[in-house]
């Protein structure tokens, strides 16, 4: 059976894309290599492989067949040229921004991002000599005014975690595409059945696995995807993908592999030395995750706009923070962009404020209290003391993160129920 080219609908692809029957025991599923190391066929099959002279698996911690089938159907769903998995959405992060980055060089990210993602850019890679400059993206022109020679790249969320600002990304990549640098989007919330970043002008796509993908709440991972279309060769910012590297005996990473030459370079050289390997059991979870993606995605979309509508006439909220409803700042925007939904997670306020916000939590019954989102269950947060917990309280705001603010991730149980708990809850707070 031949892999389903793009001409196939995304839905098929979902099931199909990268995988086939192993071809020596006929397994229909793809199969779990649990294995660490891959025999050579002589001396000079293994040197070949070593220096990238020929594809082959070589050694757990470089690829697998399981994660291999994991990448390719990514990257197809994504519309990209290729990918590579590994251990976590952050893990995505660092290798994506791993090649692209010398010490001193500069990231132009969204102020809207992940609590985690805003801690890791501000804190973690400060100590690789990577600064970050936080601009509210919301308006493009904030992006033009800052940006300079020292930014390597443009980092956004193309929905953000947790508030839902939907930003215009068509215009920020093309400030990206003038300035000769990647744009970079997260499409964690949106995953690829709501919204194909590359369509768009972006150049590299990252995601957490861990939320929509896998879906179940049972794995993490992260993977970071090309468009193959980024011309590294345009300027000098970006020697380790156009100048020679030296541990692979002078390859140019760029000229050797082409439209997929910074995909080798983050296998090569990022995960080899840094060696945030996904695991093959977990990339198993995450294939069948994938295969249901758009039936989920469809039931999550449709049961949180109905309890967005409900917990907007609720005399208690304040305001509910969701790009489905009209009266929403991103709704026009999530109408160009993301016509199929907005997914299933989002905030609202309450109108007695942080300590009301903490009681509903302890009030429902089938929610679950966790920091995950993109989960099969319903999901309910006080990000504040939480995921964004970390922040000062001028990030925790512009982040849509207040003290008052609770964010729900909608499940895909029958939204009746989940209306009826979080009736219950709020009478009793
Ligand atoms: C969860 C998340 C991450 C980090 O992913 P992990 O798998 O937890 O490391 C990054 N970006 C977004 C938008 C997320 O929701």
């Amino acid at each position: 059976m031949s892999i389903p080219e793009n001409k196939h609908k995304f839905e098929t692809r979902t099931i199909h894309a990268g995988s086939a029957p192993d071809p020596s025991t006929g397994a229909r599923n793809t199969p779990i290599y649990q294995t660490t190391a891959f025999t050579f066929d002589n001396t000079d099959h293994a040197a070949s492989l070593f220096n990238l002279q020929n594809f082959g698996f070589i050694y757990g911690r470089l690829g697998n067949p399981t994660v291999s089938v994991l990448e390719e159907r990514m990257a197809n769903l994504e519309n990209g040229r290729a990918a590579v998995a590994c251990s976590t959405g952050h893990a995505a992060q660092l290798l994506a921004l791993h090649p692209l980055m010398e010490p001193g060089d500069k990231v132009l990210a969204s102020r809207n991002l992940y609590g985690g993602s805003i801690t890791q850019f501000s804190h973690a890679f400060k100590k690789f000599g990577w600064d970050v400059d936080f601009v509210d993206a919301t308006n493009t022109n904030n992006i033009k005014k800052i940006l300079n020679n020292k930014h390597k790249c443009i980092f956004i969320e193309s929905l953000s975690n947790p508030s839902g600002v939907i930003l215009d990304i068509e215009k920020i990549a093309l400030i990206a595409n003038n300035a000769k640098i990647p744009l970079i989007v997260d499409n964690t919330m949106a995953s690829p059945y709501l919204f194909k970043p590359f369509e768009w002008g972006a150049d590299i796509i990252t995601h957490s696995l861990t939320k929509f993908v896998g879906g179940h709440g049972n794995s993490m991972g992260g993977i970071v995807i090309e468009s193959g279309k980024f011309n590294w060769f345009q300027s000098d910012k970006y020697p380790s993908m156009t100048k020679p590297t030296e541990s692979y005996h002078g390859l140019i990473f760029a000229e050797t592999f082409g439209d997929f030459g910074y995909s080798m370079k983050i296998r090569a050289d990022s995960l080899r030395d840094l060696g945030s390997t996904l695991s093959p059991t977990n990339a198993f979870y995450f294939i069948n995750g994938l295969e249901t993606l758009h039936l989920r995605m469809e039931r999550h979309c449709k049961n949180a706009l109905k309890v967005a509508k409900f917990l907007d006439a609720h005399e208690k909220v304040s305001w509910v923070s969701y790009a489905g409803l009209k009266k929403n700042k991103y709704h026009n925007l999530s109408k160009k962009y993301m016509n199929k939904g907005v997914g299933p997670v989002f905030t609202f306020g309450l109108k007695e404020g942080h300590e009301a916000g903490k009681k509903i939590i302890n009030k429902v019954k089938i929610f679950s209290h966790v920091a995950n989102v993109g989960d099969t269950r319903s999901l309910i947060l006080h990000p504040a003391s939480t995921t964004h917990n970390q922040l000062s309280t001028d990030q925790k705001i512009a982040a849509g993160a207040g003290p008052e603010v609770v964010r729900l991730s909608i499940g895909i149980e029958h939204h009746d129920d989940l209306i009826k708990d979080l009736k219950y809850a709020l009478t009793n707070i």
